[in-house]
């Protein structure tokens, strides 16, 4: 039986997306039509935001920001606010992993994965609400000169440009728009044209969880023409933006214009290193894991370049091709599907370029390398790959490929494993597997990535979260995120006739 979404999309009832402005849903300049990435259906159609659009929802961002008692709501409102859109997400948190898997074909049981769920969303808003009361500053004592006041105080940024990739929608909607809205700014969202329906979901229900009009404003669409007119705008102050490492340069690029303040959080090619003396067959089976269940590699902290000890390298490759061989693709509402579709068509001509070029410059092919056919042939399927023997020079060691493939580097010593980890253009994650723990704290503060695991990974609400390099620029996660959407302001006050 050919795969087909059609009843789950029924179900759901997909209303038209439009876009929000000023409190207002609206129509674009154009339409956007979605077709899924398991089986090439159409899906739904959203409104495409054109530069007017987006001057529009700009503009009541700033308005609501500039003239409107937001930004200086108390902190017990503020917080209570946030409390209320947390425990919407939670209630809706079936709904919102029946869209996604609609949006962009990831399986509803990695939806319940706590860092692929609706949970981590809802976790992040609370939080974000806990910070709302302790935005304070510093009083400082005179440096020299005659007797003064110094204090600092936390205000909100202003209007955010937040944008969203497809990839994780839930936690990456959250990690932007609950620090935006604990710190008092209003946000244009533009949701990944890949991952729409459920975006627009969520913000239905912080408005219906009280958000004013006119704070959160949302404007769809592709990157051009959409994105472009957000991130060129004047009137914004800050963009914050997930996604790959080309947007973050343009975004660098047009923010300079108005110094825009930036938070980039892009792609990586993060390692997985391997000592012989850890459990060898729980690192290989978890670092295929994060490179083929759930989102199929398509993941910025997938640790998709494995770095192993030779006295270790046949026991690591023969559990990631355990895996390799147990991982179930297909139907996303199936239970027993485990991993996603490509995206798009674009995404599976590269990831399948980058598996012929693995083969073209040397590795061993071990597993996996082609598509399936039957059922499966119309959606955008790549099997799990594994590539042995890689130089860490090869194209497959140093792109972030982003799908199912998995290149095993090996190494001799510390060393030979730290160089190779560090020599990359990325800094997003690494894992490190050994059950020495003083080589563990070692090899972790040599190795330049934002995050390490030791003997395992995860993403929580409370942890920074970033890259060193070309992997981004500041973090999400934490109070470094809720600080993120603040500048600091410094307040003087001389106490007698002189300030110095
Ligand atoms: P992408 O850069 O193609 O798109 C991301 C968003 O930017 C989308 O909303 C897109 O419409 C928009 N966009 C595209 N061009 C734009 C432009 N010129 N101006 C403004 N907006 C524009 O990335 P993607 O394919 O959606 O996501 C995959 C990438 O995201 C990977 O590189 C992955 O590693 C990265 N990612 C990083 C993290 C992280 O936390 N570090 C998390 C998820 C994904």
């Amino acid at each position: 039986m050919t795969l087909t979404v059609r009843q789950h999309r029924d179900d759901a009832a997909l209303k038209e997306g439009l876009l929000l402005v000023d409190g207002q849903w609206r129509q674009g300049a154009s339409t956007w039509t979605h077709h899924h990435p398991a089986t090439g259906e159409e899906v739904g159609t959203f409104a495409v935001a054109g530069a007017e659009d987006v001057d529009a929802a700009v503009r009541a961002a700033r308005r609501v920001f500039d003239e409107s008692p937001w930004p200086s709501m108390r902190a017990g409102e503020r917080c209570r606010l946030l409390r209320r859109c947390s425990d919407l997400l939670r209630e809706h948190a079936d709904e919102l992993r029946a869209l996604q898997a609609l949006d962009n074909g990831v399986p509803l049981s990695f939806g319940t994965v706590y860092a692929a769920s609706v949970d981590i969303a809802a976790d992040v808003f609370d939080h974000h609400a806990g910070w709302i009361d302790k935005a304070g500053g510093d009083t400082l004592p005179p440096y020299q000169g005659g007797d003064h006041l110094a204090m600092t105080f936390r205000e909100p940024v202003g209007v955010v440009a937040a944008i969203l990739p497809w990839n994780a929608p839930f936690l990456l909607f959250a990690q932007k728009l609950a620090p935006a809205l604990a710190a008092g700014c209003t946000v244009v969202l533009k949701p990944s044209e890949y991952a729409t329906f459920s975006v627009l979901r969520m913000v239905e229900l912080l408005l219906e969880a009280g958000v004013p009009e006119g704070v959160v404003n949302v404007v769809t669409g592709p990157g051009d023409p959409t994105g472009e007119a957000l991130i060129t705008h004047p009137m914004v102050d800050k963009v914050s933006f997930t996604g790959s490492r080309e947007t973050g340069r343009r975004i660098v690029e047009a923010s300079a214009g108005t110094m825009k303040r930036v938070s980039l959080e892009l792609g990586g090619k993060s390692p997985a290193i391997v000592f012989p003396d850890a459990d060898v067959g729980l690192a290989g089976m978890t670092t295929m894991g994060m490179v083929t269940l759930g989102l199929s590699g398509q993941a910025c902290v997938a640790h998709s370049r494995a770095l192993v000890h030779r006295d270790a390298y046949d026991e690591f490759v023969g559990a990631a091709e355990m895996i390799a061989g147990s991982v179930t693709y297909g139907d996303p509402f199936d239970p027993a599907v485990l991993s996603s579709p490509l995206i798009n068509a674009k995404q599976l001509d590269r990831v399948v370029g980058f598996i012929e070029r693995g083969q073209q410059e040397g590795a061993r092919l071990v597993t996996g390398g082609g598509r399936p056919d039957g059922d499966l042939a119309a959606g955008h399927f790549v099997q799990p790959t594994i590539f042995a023997d890689v130089d860490n020079a090869m194209t497959i060691a140093q792109q972030e490929i982003f799908g199912p493939v998995l290149s095993v580097v090996p190494f001799d010593d510390e060393d030979d494993a730290v160089r190779m980890a560090n020599d990359s253009e990325y800094g997003l994650g690494a894992g490190l597997y050994t059950s020495d723990a003083k080589r563990a704290f070692r090899v972790a503060r040599r190795i330049r990535t934002g995050t390490v695991g030791i003997n395992g990974f995860n993403v929580e609400p409370h942890l920074p979260f970033g890259g060193f390099k070309e992997s981004g620029l500041g973090r999400e996660g934490g109070r470094s995120a809720f600080e993120a959407y603040t500048e600091l302001k410094t307040v003087l006050l001389p106490l007698g006739d002189e300030m110095i």
